[in-house]
């Protein structure tokens, strides 16, 4: 292993792939459907046309075509930012004085500084080659916004993001920049439906949440001739989306005659994390190989370490679809954390049946711990990470020193996926030595756990 390898590899457009995978058609088990909260029985595709686009509903419930065309469109949006680099992190390695040899895929390399731009730009296209008048979407801590405003901007379909509303005072300049692409941005909640408005009377200060927004962008598209709605994780369509990440991580790597031992991602709703191990679980499930793969989440957070794998709501609002997957209950609402893109209650059906069957890890880490390794890796690797992505970074930072005490050389890989340029009041607490470490008690899981909706014949 004396070979050199370049601090960047770069695949060259040509290579590039051009189908995205669908890990699903190689699952020994399908995760279970998702169902009508009303009556429990599986949802149809024509129950989801009225809320998404019709493309992206026949993804969503495909569960045995393997490889998707990526159509030229997107491809030639793709180009734009993509092939996304692969880094061997020398200097870290360096810093670290470990004998493992440490990848990371670099998804920062855009304007809405994330990998939300991959399925948002997906998203995007379809809904204008189905010639719908506009998309609803909500965000939190403002990267898929930025996402999809970017992509409707190109693709030339009108936007508008419900913002959720201390989000939206807190980072003006998030919002700056979906205008600036041309999306429309509201506070949520707000006046504009019938969601909002029974919120702001009972609270005219209410500061929004997550789920509110998702009530309010979902009754605004199918209150809206020709509008429907996207979201920006969690789906299996997201997770396919993503899987750009995972092709182009493993041509790279085979360029390098490397091959990961050790998987380590971010995971929020999951879909980086889904995108980047596909083609990769893809080998696990046909015995072709087995890298451990490693799920990091906030201990503020805990849906994979400490939640229960049930049917429950996609959102706060309990107007989605049900899901089977690893949830702490759509009531709970997680402590204040930095890092935004994680606070959600549920994770992916398809990453939490993977976890249930044993073919992946999980570990929950603290913010502190997380914002350690953040600096320590943007010093020596010059990257300013998202929060997000520094949970991986911790995580391969630990196993890189495992590898020190064992003298094992082994090749770890993680995704970073973004940039936290928004994300520097978090920087200062950590500097400034204000940052806490909230870990939600039993007691208080157990608050979420009695509001999960009772299916029958599920236990
Ligand atoms: C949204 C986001 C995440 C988490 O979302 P997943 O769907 O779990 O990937 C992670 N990192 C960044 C930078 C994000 O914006």
């Amino acid at each position: 292993m004396s070979k050199k390898v370049p601090y960047r590899v770069y695949l060259s457009e040509e290579q590039m792939p051009k189908q995205w995978y669908n890990l699903r058609a190689d699952l020994k088990e399908q995760p279970d459907p998702m169902l009508n909260p009303a009556t429990f029985q599986p949802i149809t595709a024509e129950e989801l046309y009225p809320v998404f686009c019709e493309e992206l509903v026949k993804q969503e419930m495909d569960t045995t075509t393997r490889y998707f065309d990526i159509p030229g469109e997107v491809l030639d949006f793709y180009k734009m930012f993509r092939p996304s680099p692969l880094i061997r992190a020398y200097n870290l390695e360096k810093a670290l004085d470990t004998p493992a040899r440490i990848y990371f895929k670099f998804e920062g390399n855009n304007t809405s500084g994330s990998h939300k731009l991959n399925s948002a730009a997906a998203q995007t296209y379809y809904a204008k080659k189905q010639g719908l008048a506009g998309l609803t979407t909500e965000t939190g801590a403002g990267q898929w916004g930025t996402a999809m405003a970017e992509a409707c901007a190109f693709f030339k379909i009108p936007l508008t993001v419900y913002m959720v509303k201390c989000s939206y005072e807190q980072k003006p300049f998030r919002r700056s920049v979906m205008q600036t692409f041309g999306a429309e941005v509201i506070a949520s909640p707000s006046p504009t439906t019938t969601a909002g408005r029974a919120i702001l009377e009972k609270d005219p200060q209410n500061g929004g949440s997550l789920g509110c927004a998702i009530s309010e962008a979902v009754e605004k598209a199918v209150t809206t001739e020709g509008y429907r709605y996207v979201l920006g994780s969690v789906l299996n369509q997201v997770l396919l989306h993503q899987s750009i990440i995972g092709l182009e991580t493993k041509a790279a790597m085979e360029m390098l005659d490397e091959y990961p031992d050790i998987i380590i991602g971010c995971a929020g709703g999951g879909s980086n994390l889904g995108g980047l191990i596909a083609p990769f679980m893809q080998d696990k499930l046909l015995g072709k190989a087995s890298p451990r793969i490693i799920a990091v989440e906030p201990a503020s957070c805990p849906s994979f370490t400490r939640g229960r794998y049930a049917y429950d709501f996609c959102d706060t609002g309990k107007i989605t679809p049900l899901a089977r997957m690893y949830t702490l209950g759509s009531g709970f609402i997680p402590s204040p954390n930095h890092a935004g893109g994680l606070r959600y209650h549920g994770m992916s059906p398809v990453l939490s049946k993977l976890y249930a069957d044993g073919y992946m890890e999980a570990v929950a880490v603290e913010q502190t711990k997380v914002f350690e390794a953040a600096t320590f890796f943007a010093k020596h690797e010059t990257i300013l990470p998202a929060p997000e992505s520094a949970h991986a970074i911790r995580v391969a930072i630990d196993e890189a020193l495992r590898c020190k005490e064992s003298g094992e050389a082994k090749t770890i890989l993680f995704g970073l996926t973004g940039t936290g340029f928004f994300d520097l009041t978090a920087y200062d607490a950590y500097a400034n030595g204000t940052m806490t470490d909230f870990i939600p008690s039993d007691a208080d899981l157990e608050k979420g756990f009695a509001l999960l909706p009772k299916v029958p014949g599920v236990k």
